[in-house]
């Protein structure tokens, strides 16, 4: 089936847990906005709603996952008639039945410029230079703020070379070789590649 990954299926349960080792930036971003506000704009349900399609989250699992992160803050009345709708549509159960494919980099990047208050996007892009920093020093422990490997960061975001920026990140939080990528010099295209690929180192 198309929700099941080589990993297996993820469990709403698993979601943290994968989130913290093998989710990409922007992912960990959309995550951690959800879980501090119990909330997201549409194109920020969007954009992780299908990430997580595309790790394994099946269907009956989405509609856990996100009854859960909404919490109090939503009656079960408006989840129902609201909210599962949209996910049972992503998931290709309502409207078209399109079973609608997770976004990739190219997408992100170019496509629902975000706003102030949205956090969907990329943060190499998306990001001042300062935020997306201290964004990366907060979420990867790794990386170091005053380290070369953060000045060539930033370089890269500056030369709008958002995914070479974001091939480095993967390489630091995985002990990877400057140049190997996710494997082969392959560089990062898609939040689902990153994870995919972490998972697969982990095993
Ligand atoms: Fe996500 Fe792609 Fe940006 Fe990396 S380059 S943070 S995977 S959108």
């Amino acid at each position: 089936p198309d929700s099941t990954t080589a990993q297996g299926i993820v469990t709403a349960e698993m979601v943290d847990d994968v989130a913290r080792k093998h989710f990409p930036p922007c992912m960990r971003n959309l995550y951690g906005r959800l879980k501090g506000d119990h909330h997201l704009k549409h194109f920020g349900r969007l954009q992780l709603g299908l990430f997580l399609k595309g790790i394994g989250l099946p269907l009956d699992e989405a509609v856990v996952f996100w009854r859960r992160m909404y919490g109090s803050t939503m009656s079960d009345d408006k989840f129902n008639k609201e909210y599962k709708y949209n996910i049972r549509h992503s998931y290709g159960q309502e409207g078209k039945r399109s079973n609608y494919p997770p976004k990739s980099c190219q997408q992100i990047l170019t496509q629902n410029q975000p706003g102030t208050q949205d956090a969907h996007g990329c943060p190499f892009r998306h990001f001042s230079p300062d935020n997306l920093s201290s964004f990366l020093t907060m979420t990867y422990p790794q990386i170091d703020k005053s380290s070369s490997e953060m000045r060539d960061i930033l370089d890269s975001v500056k030369s709008t070379h958002y995914h070479v920026a974001c091939t480095r990140v993967f390489e630091l939080t995985h002990g990877i070789k400057k140049g190997e990528g996710l494997g082969d010099n392959e560089s990062v295209a898609h939040p689902n590649k990153w994870t995919d690929r972490s998972r697969e180192l982990e095993r």
